[in-house]
């Protein structure tokens, strides 16, 4: 068996983390090439001695010159390299065959987009990337022969279940919801969360950002338009089912009235396990599900009075490209000043809403204007926070 190069882009998060967890149970199929991350000199540090890639990649420069001094006093072979664009050569040079995109938010685009013009596989966590591309995504996966496999564990469950071709027989897509850790919270509670009460997730542990999209539900509107991608269908045939034991974690519905889904404890191990091995399966360390102490599966319709975000997330995707690419960085620059106590919980849906309102009609054509809308949108979401800050 010929091993397969690795590169991880986000390699000291928790989706990088979860996946040298797997490769370190395969040495024999996966070398890790390039290890990427934005400026945690700690983690890479001890990843690169552990791992040994060719390349270890630091955004912030000043992080770079740290990781490589500490590199060398240890004797090791990794070469360092600085800067976004370091990222893209990582992503896409021939000596690697898959690339993890697991970096948080727009910052993850261009990379990912790198590897699928490169004709990579693909394994795709960062949906952000996918809500600001779309179709331009996908065409670049299709025209240089990349595979795109979804780690998000509702896409990577649907893809599961679904047929070989991807379309016989299939009504809908259920993708499930945990509903976050505020689900039973009346409606005059949620204007005083803390952002240590919305990182706190009930069954994942996951980076900052989403988890407070998860809180807010704008993940599993993120999700929504992922998937309508991921999988060629129209929203109305992407359902929001939530079930607060986040066992299943997501289903298929056919046209005969089966229902597949795919089951398993909250790890996402499983998923990147999934997308390392595909066609086969591999070992992942994920412990088999007791559906015994699971005891209860339940389900529920989510609230979108209470947590507009995931109508917003429909609402951008029915009126086309620019509100997405709006919606998503309306949403990062929302979260972040959320997380920095600059706003409240509750200001984040309706931040996103008016920024999302003033995007060009519909789809932009071409990466630069995708990057356009992102960053007018960005400055919006700014000016609209120092407005609420002098009212
Ligand atoms: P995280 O915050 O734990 O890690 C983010 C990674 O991105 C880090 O390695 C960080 O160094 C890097 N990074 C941050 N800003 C960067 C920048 N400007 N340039 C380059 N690198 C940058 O996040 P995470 O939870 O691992 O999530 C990563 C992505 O995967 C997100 O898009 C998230 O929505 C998606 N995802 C995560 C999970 C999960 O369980 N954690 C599940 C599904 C999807
Ligand atoms: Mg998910």
């Amino acid at each position: 068996m010929v091993s397969k190069g690795i590169t991880i882009l986000g390699a000291s998060g928790s989706i990088g983390v979860s996946t040298l967890d797997v490769l370190a149970r395969h040495p024999e199929r996966f070398h890790v090439y390039a290890l990427t991350a934005h400026s945690n000199v700690e983690k890479l540090f001890e990843q690169c001695q552990q791992f040994q890639p060719r390349y270890a990649v630091m955004v912030d420069p000043v992080a770079a010159a740290v990781l490589e001094k500490r590199l060398q006093a240890a004797d090791s072979d990794v070469v360092v390299l600085a800067g976004a664009e370091a990222l893209d050569a990582v992503a896409s040079s021939p000596d690697t065959d898959y690339v993890m995109a697991a970096i948080v938010g727009a910052a993850g685009l261009l990379p990912a987009l790198a590897a699928a013009r490169a004709g990579k596989r693909v394994m795709l966590a960062n949906k952000e990337a996918l809500v600001m591309s779309g179709q331009l995504f996908i065409d670049a996966v299709r025209e240089h022969g990349a595979e795109l496999l979804p780690i998000d564990s509702e896409h990577n469950a649907v893809f599961q279940c679904l047929p070989s071709d991807g379309k016989n027989g299939v009504e809908k897509i259920l993708l499930t919801a945990s509903g976050g850790p505020f689900r039973t919270w009346a409606a005059s509670d949620l204007h005083d969360i803390t952002p240590e009460q919305a990182v706190a997730h009930p069954n994942w542990s996951m980076g900052q950002k989403i988890s407070v999209d998860s809180a807010t539900l704008m993940n599993k509107g993120l999700e929504v338009i992922e998937a309508c991608w991921l999988f060629n269908l129209p929203a109305e045939r992407v359902e929001v089912v939530v079930h607060p034991q986040s066992t299943i974690h997501s289903m298929v519905s056919y046209n005969d009235g089966s229902v597949l889904a795919q089951l398993g404890n909250p790890d996402m191990r499983t998923p990147i396990a999934y997308a390392l091995g595909w066609p086969e399966r591999l070992a992942s360390g994920v412990a088999p599900l007791d559906l015994f102490t699971t005891a209860r599966l339940d389900f529920e319709r989510p609230d979108m009075a209470r947590f507009p975000c995931l109508q917003l997330a429909y609402d951008a995707h029915t009126r086309g490209g620019y509100a997405t690419i709006a919606l998503n960085a309306a949403n990062e620059v929302a979260v972040k000043a959320f997380l920095g106590r600059e706003i409240g919980f509750t200001d984040i849906p309706l931040l996103v809403k008016d920024v999302m309102q003033q995007a060009s009609a519909g789809t932009p054509m071409n990466l630069d204007d995708i990057l356009i809308q992102d960053e007018e949108s960005r400055a919006r979401s700014v000016s609209w926070i120092k407005n609420k800050k002098i009212h």
